[in-house]
């Protein structure tokens, strides 16, 4: 007999929400969904919250809470619809749930994040942006208030299986002992092989199509700039208290496997698996315990071969933008996430070149550099810092209007 999990699964609409009631719904016995939410798609929401008998659905403001009752089909009685930012981060802390999937893309997810871990809850932490945005500040929250963080991003899920656990979650203080290196594999999305000189014309399209992964368009195109392997391997620095030096990025186009540990005594163990989010899902559902996800088996004999090469760093900008973020400390890697977000966004709209996307990262990384240096203690000290190069970066010459 197991007990039931509630369930609130935060960006319930996107990639990973959609992959997180794909495997909830494999397990009836185990898991129930308390609460979900949607930024947009909210007649997808109202979908969700019909078929899986939710108590509670967060919308971001009032027009948002009409459309969903003006489109709430269902026999049933209409869930509590509660609204706003603040609603977000109140049903993350809500004592009707005990997990809490953290899958909203960037900052915006921070602060609901780190109320769950406040809580003490089991977080499944797919919205890396606020550990890059808040990294000390959310480690410690875990530590305090016993939180379980349970890693989603597919690269730390396989770190955090190759490392050794007592079957708790917890934040680790130091390094695992015996463990030399993690090496975080990358497919190198979809401009490989391109010379960066060749990408200044390429559309959202072109870089949205990731030749392994379906993914959200933020991420899709961080995959390509691989400025998400930037915000992984500073995820890694936090999740796994490893320095920097200490993690290194190796090109792997065929994404099986998904990420390894390197031993001190030589051994390099490593997780392998098709590129399905359900299983980091499943993983950090089930933990300790293995269920299934729905994810079929890995047939190595018809991928045939596993490729791997070391990134070009003219080609990828990003990434060394990346670590000198990491290595200036946690403004700047506020300011790196927070103009890459801009810039993404730029990007997918048309208002600059994808080539530009590095070059406002760098600027607002300049600037901030020039910056009298802050306290980031609070949440509060994060935002305001995460707002200011918002601004600084929305204002490039790079952005047209
Ligand atoms: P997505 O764009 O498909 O979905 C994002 C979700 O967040 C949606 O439900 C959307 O409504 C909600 N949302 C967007 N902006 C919001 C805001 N301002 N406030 C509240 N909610 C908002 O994104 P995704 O691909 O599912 O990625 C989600 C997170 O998981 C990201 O941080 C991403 O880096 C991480 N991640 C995704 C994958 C993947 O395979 N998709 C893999 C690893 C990590
Ligand atoms: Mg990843």
């Amino acid at each position: 007999m197991v007990n039931i999990s509630r369930v609130t699964i935060l960006g319930s609409t996107g990639s990973i929400g959609q992959s997180t009631l794909d495997v909830v719904a494999r397990h009836p016995d185990r898991f129930l969904v308390y609460a979900i939410s949607a930024h947009s798609r909210i007649d997808l929401l109202a979908q969700q919250a019909d078929t899986f008998n939710v108590a509670v659905v967060i919308v971001p403001d009032d027009s948002a809470a009409q459309r969903f009752r003006a489109v709430w089909t269902g026999n049933k009685p209409i869930p509590e619809i509660r609204v706003g930012a603040a609603a977000l981060a109140d049903t993350a802390a809500d004592s009707n749930c005990d997990v809490v999937m953290a899958a909203i893309v960037g900052a915006a997810g921070l602060p609901a994040a780190l109320a769950a871990a406040q809580a003490g809850k089991r977080v499944l932490l797919a919205n890396k942006e606020a550990l890059v945005a808040a990294g000390a500040l959310f480690m410690a929250a875990v530590r305090e208030h016993g939180a379980e963080l349970l890693p989603i991003d597919s690269e730390h899920n396989a770190i955090f299986q190759c490392l050794p656990h007592d079957g708790r979650a917890s934040a680790p203080a130091g390094p695992a002992p015996g463990v030399r290196r993690l090496i975080l594999t990358a497919s190198g999305g979809p401009f490989r092989t391109r010379q960066w000189s060749e990408l200044t014309e390429v559309t959202p399209e072109q870089a949205c199509a990731h030749p392994n992964w379906s993914m959200g368009r933020k991420i899709s195109v961080d995959s390509a700039t691989m400025l998400n392997k930037g915000l992984e391997v500073i995820e890694a620095h936090w999740l796994f208290a490893m320095p920097a030096e200490r993690i290194h990025v190796v090109i792997h186009p065929q994404s099986v496997v998904h990420s390894m540990v390197e031993y001190e005594d030589g051994s390099v163990l490593a997780q392998l698996g098709q590129p399905d989010m359900r299983t980091p899902i499943a993983y950090g559902l089930g933990f300790p315990e293995r269920i299934d996800s729905g994810v079929g088996l890995l047939d190595l004999a018809l991928a045939g071969r596993l490729d791997f090469a070391a990134p070009d760093v003219h080609q990828f900008p990003c990434l060394n933008l990346s670590f000198q973020a990491l290595k200036a400390g946690q403004g700047a890697c506020i300011a790196l996430n927070a103009a890459n977000e801009i810039a993404v966004d730029a990007f997918l709209n048309r208002r600059t070149a994808y080539t530009n996307i590095s070059r406002i990262i760098e600027a607002t990384l300049d600037w901030h550099a020039a910056q009298a240096s802050t306290l980031l203690n609070s949440l509060e000290d994060v935002l305001v810092v995460d707002q200011l190069a918002r601004t600084f970066a929305g204002n490039s010459s790079l952005v047209s209007r």
